[in-house]
C-alpha cells in the first residue's frame, strides 16, 4: 500500500513539473511585455517589426537596439538582459482607432493570428500528455499484466510488490548453521534447471523457527539476496482480515505474482497467526481457516520447478496447524537460538562496521557482557551506544558508552517482563540460594552453573542453572534422589527463613512429584511395589480435547499404595534437604546476600564463596 501511494505521488510530480518546464520553455520569459503607450511610442519610431492582432492581445517582435530613451527603465533592463537584436512583445490591446493609420505608416507588416503560436499553444498540453501515457504504460509493465494497476479496484487483494534486498549472508552472523542449511536454497534459486536436470527434489516451504529478533527475517532476506532474487514479503497478521474471503483471495493473489516474477521467494512473517491449528479453542475463526487452507492448497497446487520458494517465520512453531508441516509444504525447519558468546561478538561486528570506535574497545568484553541478548538487541545496543558518545560529544564511541547503553537494554529487557517488589525478591534470592546449595552438597546432582534472580519470561522469577557434567542415558535411584532434593530447596529454603511459603515453588514441586511418581511406577524403585510397573494411559499433551477415560489398568488400592509411596518418598526428601539447609544457614544467607547485591552470581563466585564458608556435609540415609 505505501509504495503504491508512493508511487501515485512521484507521478503526478513528474507531470506538474513537465507541464510548467515546456510551457515556459515555449512560451513566457523571453517575451518582454510592454504597457500600450510604450508599444505606440516604439511602434512611431519604427522600433516595431511585426505584430500578430489578437483578441486582446497584440504581439510581435521588436528591435531592442537604440530604445533606451523611448521606455521606462525596467523595460529598458529587461532587453538590455535578452542582449542585442530583435526580441519577442506583447502588449494589452486596447481600443484604438489609431492603430491601423499607425501600422501603416510605420510600415509593419501585421496579420489577426500566429500560425507558431497555435501550435506551440496545443505542443505545451501535448507533451505532457503524451509524457502521461508513457509513465502511466510503464508502471503498467512493471507490476505485472494481470495484476496491475487495474486490479487494485477489482478484489481487495493487495498488489504485492517485490523487492530485491541487497542484503547478504555477510550481514548475517552468529548463526552459521541456519547459513549453512539455506545455501542449498540458495543454489536452487540461482540454478534452478542444474536442479531440475537431475530430478533432485527442491523444498517447497522452508520454516525459520525462533525467538522474536533473532534474525529469521534477515535471514531470509540474505538468502533472496545472495540468490539475486525478489522478495515478496508479507507477515501471517496482514492475511487475516475482516472480511471472509479477502485473506484467501490474497494468498491467491500472491501466489499468481509471485509465479509471475519466478525465480523469487515468498515470506510469510509471522506464520503462527495464520496457520494455527484449526479447530483450536472455542470460537473458530472461519477467516483464518479459510485463508489457511487457501495457502495448503496453492502450496500444495504449485510447482516448484519454476523457482518460487516459500520461507515462514514462527517463534511458536508448537500451535502451527500439523497440515503445515506436512512433507510438500513446510517441510524444511531450521532453528535459530539465541547467539552465545562467540555469536554475539560477531554479530556485534557486523553492527560496528560504521560505527567509530575506540581503539581501546573490545567487542568480546561486551559480548560477555550481554547472555540472552538477541540479534536485534545487539543492534539496539550498539545503536543506543553511538547516540549516548554522541550526545555527550565524542569522537568515538567507547567503553562507557556501551555500559550505559547495556544497562538501558538490559533494563528495558527486564521491564518488560516484570518487576519484583524488595520482600519478593528477597524471597526468590533464598529460593534460588537453597537449590544452589543443595545441588552443591548433593554429590549426584549437576553442578550449579549461574544463579540469578533476574526474571526473565513470565514464570522464572530466578532461576538456577545447573550444567550436566556429561550426556545421560541412564540415571541411579540415587542421581534421581540427589534431583529431587535440588528441586525441593528452594522450598525448603523459603520454611527456614520466612517460616512461611509461596507459589514460586509449584514448579519444582510439580517436577518433583512427577520424578518421585515415574522412580515408582515406572522404574520399579520402591520397595512396598516391588518391580511391577504401573504405566498411565498417555493423554495428548497439546489438545485439550477430553480423552474417555479408560478403564485403569490397576486396582484402587494400587492406586492408594501409589499415592503413599510418592508421600513418602517425598517427605523423606524433605527431611534431607531440611537438614542440610539447616546445618548450613550461614552460607544460604551468605548466598542469598550475594545475589541480592549482585542478581546474577557464575560458577566463580560460587565456588569463592563456598570456599570461604566451612560446608558441613550431612550424613544421610538412603
Ligand atoms: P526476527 O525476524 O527473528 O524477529 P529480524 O530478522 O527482524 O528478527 O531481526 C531484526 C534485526 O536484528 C535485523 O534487522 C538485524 O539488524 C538484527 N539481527 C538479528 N539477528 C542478526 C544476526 N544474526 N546478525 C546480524 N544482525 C542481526
Ligand atoms: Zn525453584
Amino acid at each position: 500500500m505505501e509504495q503504491k501511494r508512493q508511487f501515485t505521488i512521484w507521478y503526478f510530480i513528474i507531470i506538474f513539473w513537465a507541464i510548467v518546464i515546456v510551457q515556459n520553455f515555449i512560451a513566457q520569459d523571453r517575451v518582454i511585455s510592454l504597457p500600450y503607450s510604450e508599444f505606440k511610442t516604439l511602434l512611431k519610431m519604427g522600433k516595431v517589426k511585426e505584430i500578430v492582432i489578437e483578441e486582446q492581445l497584440i504581439s510581435g517582435t521588436l528591435d531592442g537596439n537604440g530604445v533606451n530613451g523611448l521606455v521606462t527603465k525596467e523595460t529598458a533592463d529587461h532587453i538590455k538582459q535578452l542582449g542585442a537584436g530583435e526580441h519577442p512583445f506583447s502588449t494589452i490591446r486596447v481600443s484604438d482607432p489609431a492603430l491601423m493609420q499607425d501600422l501603416e505608416i510605420a510600415k509593419v507588416r501585421y496579420s489577426g493570428q500566429m500560425d507558431n503560436k497555435w501550435f506551440s499553444t496545443i505542443l505545451s498540453w501535448v507533451l505532457p500528455g503524451v509524457i502521461f501515457i508513457v509513465i502511466w504504460l510503464f508502471a503498467m509493465n512493471r507490476i505485472g499484466t494481470t495484476g496491475g494497476l487495474m486490479s487494485i479496484g477489482k478484489n481487495k487483494a493487495k498488489v504485492y510488490m517485490a523487492k530485491e534486498t541487497g542484503i547478504t549472508f555477510d550481514d548475517v552472523a552468529g548463526i552459521d548453521e541456519a547459513k549453512d542449511e539455506l545455501m542449498q536454497v540458495v543454489e536452487f534459486l540461482k540454478a534452478p534447471e542444474r536442479y531440475r536436470r537431475l530430478g533432485g527434489k527442491i523444498p517447497k516451504g522452508v520454516l525459520i523457527v525462533g525467538a522474536p529478533g533473532t534474525g529469521k527475517t534477515l535471514l531470509a532476506k540474505a538468502v533472496a539476496g545472495e540468490a539475486g532474487v525478489p522478495f515478496f514479503s508479507i507477515s501471517g497478521s496482514e492475511f487475516v482480515e475482516m472480511f471472509v474471503g479477502v485473506g484467501a483471495a490474497r494468498v491467491r493473489d500472491l501466489f499468481e505474482q509471485a509465479e509471475q516474477k519466478a525465480p523469487c521467494i515468498i515470506f510469510i512473517d509471522e506464520l503462527d497467526a495464520l496457520g494455527k491449528a484449526r479447530g483450536m479453542g472455542i470460537s473458530g475463526n472461519d477467516e483464518r481457516e479459510q485463508t489457511l487452507n487457501q495457502l495448503l492448497v496453492q502450496m500444495d497446487g504449485f510447482d516448484t520447478n519454476k523457482g518460487v520458494i516459500i520461507m515462514a517465520a514462527t517463534n511458536r512453531p508448537e500451535i502451527l496447524d500439523p497440515a503445515l508441516l506436512r512433507p510438500g509444504r513446510f517441510d524444511r525447519h531450521v532453528a535459530i537460538d539465541r547467539p552465545d558468546l562467540m555469536g554475539r561478538e560477531k554479530i556485534l561486528q557486523v553492527h560496528c562496521k560504521h560505527v567509530t570506535l575506540a581503539p581501546s574497545l573490545e567487542l568480546t568484553a561486551i559480548a560477555a557482557r550481554t547472555p540472552g541478548f538477541a540479534g536485534a538487541d545487539l543492534a539496539n545496543l550498539v545503536n543506543e551506544a553511538a547516540l549516548h558518545a554522541a550526545r555527550v560529544g565524542k569522537d568515538a564511541v567507547d567503553m562507557t558508552d556501551f555500559d550505559e547503553a547495556i544497562d538501558r537494554v538490559v533494563g528495558g529487557l527486564e521491564k518488560k517482563n516484570r518487576i519484583m517488589n524488595p520482600k519478593e525478591k528477597e524471597t526468590v534470592a533464598y529460593h534460588e540460594a537453597g537449590h544452589a546449595l543443595v545441588a552443591e552438597m548433593r554429590p549426584n546432582a549437576d553442578r550449579v552453573g549461574k544463579i540469578t534472580i533476574i526474571p526473565r519470561g513470565i514464570a522464572a522469577l530466578g532461576y538456577t542453572q545447573q550444567i550436566p557434567t556429561e550426556d545421560r542415558y541412564l540415571l541411579k535411584k540415587s542421581e534421581l534422589l540427589d534431583r529431587i532434593d535440588v528441586l525441593l530447596g528452594g522450598r525448603v529454603a523459603e520454611e527456614l527463613v520466612f517460616g512461611d511459603v509461596s507459589t514460586g515453588a509449584q514448579n519444582d514441586l510439580q517436577r518433583a512429584t512427577d520424578m518421585a511418581r515415574h522412580m515408582i511406577t515406572r522404574y520399579g524403585m520402591s520397595e512396598t511395589l516391588g518391580l511391577a510397573t504401573f504405566e498411565e494411559p498417555r493423554t495428548s499433551a497439546f489438545l485439550d480435547v477430553p480423552v474417555s477415560q479408560p478403564p485403569s489398568p490397576y486396582s484402587e488400592r494400587t492406586a492408594q499404595v501409589i499415592d503413599d509411596e510418592i508421600s513418602k518418598l517425598l517427605a523423606k526428601a524433605h527431611e534431607r534437604v531440611e537438614l542440610t539447609l539447616k546445618t548450613n544457614k550461614a552460607i544460604l544467607d551468605a548466598l542469598a546476600k550475594l545475589l541480592l547485591e549482585k542478581e546474577v552470581v557464575d560458577r566463580g563466585t560460587l565456588e569463592g564463596l563456598l570456599s570461604t564458608h566451612d560446608l558441613q556435609p550431612v550424613e544421610h540415609y538412603k
